[in-house]
């Protein structure tokens, strides 16, 4: 019995994730993401067969942002996913509108594929014309899963951490043997600095901007990086109004809605209770900057968004600071300010005079997660998708006896 494998992105790559697994019985798409670009986004390689179901891992927009793409097929993924993939899916089109490029679906594909969610719960199993698939928490953020294709013959990780964060606790490794692994690698050549020392870093430099009578401005993810941020300043009694603007509101307010999904119950709530947290719109950005506070908004690499509108009033203000608190992708608005120290204001290049930070709070495995979970596992093949260094990864994993690979935009057939 032979089963096929066939990467349609995410290969050599982070972004437009999309794996799509044949067997005699069925074809499933695990994921069906988007990349986006400086001026458009690019999508996974088209399908020609016709797909039995698509299962999305996690409500991040490089594994859903093209599923409007695949029509009328049943979408498995928790509750909480089609929640996200509203959020994410209405702002793509918002974006795509203002600049004026085509995604290749409209509104009415976004709606339709919201009908046709079947949610999952964690450890859950459904069968796919008699292949079963289950799902299982991949601690990366509420609602996250791995899948588990034919028992454990496949195991595809989506983006996973074995680590608790704040916010979710940690993907179990202890979960028997399997045959193939499809496996993220975004961190596979090094691991995140020590969580609390960064924790406290970030610390040190909010209360210096704050001692400053200076704003505290914090570009982050919408969707779980910015509750993470709430529980980390909770942690830490932060006093001064923390601001929460855009669509990081929208998605604080979708986390709240599932207190079950958090690693303690209801922690996000409760910490916005204990602090000065409060949601501003568009019209309250340019009071709320006169006194020293906390801006919490996207986007995390400065490509559009709230963040732009405090960049512009704020950038050559000396006591202001600016946070970075996720990867930033080469050829961003928010590399570029890091390598160079400026940024493009009204069209032209200025050198911002507030401080600028970069901290790791990544939600994604560590090189020693990834090496972890590989040794449980023990796979006899295994395809490192979802990283920018996959090709000296799996040389590394082919070293020590594994069959591994850097797969190509193609399909692979294995033995069962
Ligand atoms: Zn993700
Ligand atoms: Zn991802």
């Amino acid at each position: 019995m032979k089963m096929e494998v066939c990467f349609k992105g995410a290969a050599k790559e982070v972004g437009r994730s999309a794996i799509l697994v044949k067997t005699a019985k069925a074809k499933v798409m695990f994921d069906y993401g988007l990349k986006p670009l400086p001026k458009g986004v690019d999508f996974p390689e088209k399908v020609n067969d016709k797909i039995d179901a698509l299962f999305i891992s996690h409500g991040h927009l490089d594994h859903l942002g093209a599923a409007p793409l695949l029509k009328d097929i049943p979408v498995y993924a928790h509750e909480i996913t089609s929640h996200f993939t509203r959020l994410l899916l209405t702002d793509t089109l918002k974006i795509a509108k203002q600049d004026g490029y085509e995604l290749g679906y409209g509104e009415e594909d976004v709606k339709s594929l919201q009908r046709n969610f079947q949610f999952m719960e964690y450890d859950e199993t459904v069968s796919i014309n008699g292949e079963k698939i289950k799902a299982i928490d991949a601690g990366h953020m509420p609602g996250s899963f791995m899948f588990f294709m034919k028992d454990q013959s496949l195991l595809y990780t989506g983006d996973f951490k074995l680590e608790d964060t704040r916010l979710v606790k940690g993907a179990n490794p202890d979960i028997g043997q399997v045959k193939t692994l499809v496996m993220e690698t975004t961190y596979s050549d090094r691991d995140h600095p020590d969580r609390e020392k960064e924790e406290k870093r970030l610390m040190d430099f909010i209360k210096q901007t704050l001692d400053n009578d200076g704003v505290m401005l914090m570009p982050t993810f919408a969707i779980s990086r910015t509750q993470e941020l709430i529980l980390v300043l909770n942690e830490y009694g932060i006093k001064t109004p923390i601001y929460i603007d855009g669509m990081s509101a929208s998605a604080t307010e979708i986390i709240n809605a599932y207190p079950e999904l958090q690693k303690e119950y209801n922690s996000v709530k409760k910490a916005m209770q204990r602090l000065d947290v409060r949601y501003v719109d568009a019209p309250n950005r340019k009071k709320i900057i006169k006194k020293p506070c906390i801006v919490i908004t996207g986007s995390g690499m400065l490509e559009g968004g709230a963040i732009l509108e405090y960049m512009k009033r704020l950038h050559d203000n000396e006591n202001c600071s600016v946070a970075l608190t996720g990867f930033q992708v080469p050829g961003t608005a928010g590399f570029k300010l890091l390598q160079t120290g400026q940024m493009s204001i009204n069209g032209k290049d200025v050198k911002v005079k507030a401080t600028v930070k970069k901290f790791d709070f990544s939600s994604h495995a560590s090189r020693t997660d990834i090496l972890e979970l590989i040794d449980k596992l023990n796979p006899e093949n295994i395809f490192c998708v979802h990283g920018e260094k996959t090709e000296e990864f799996a040389d590394e994993l082919k070293n020590k006896g594994y069959n591994a690979y850097s797969p190509e935009r193609k399909c692979y057939k294995i033995n069962l």
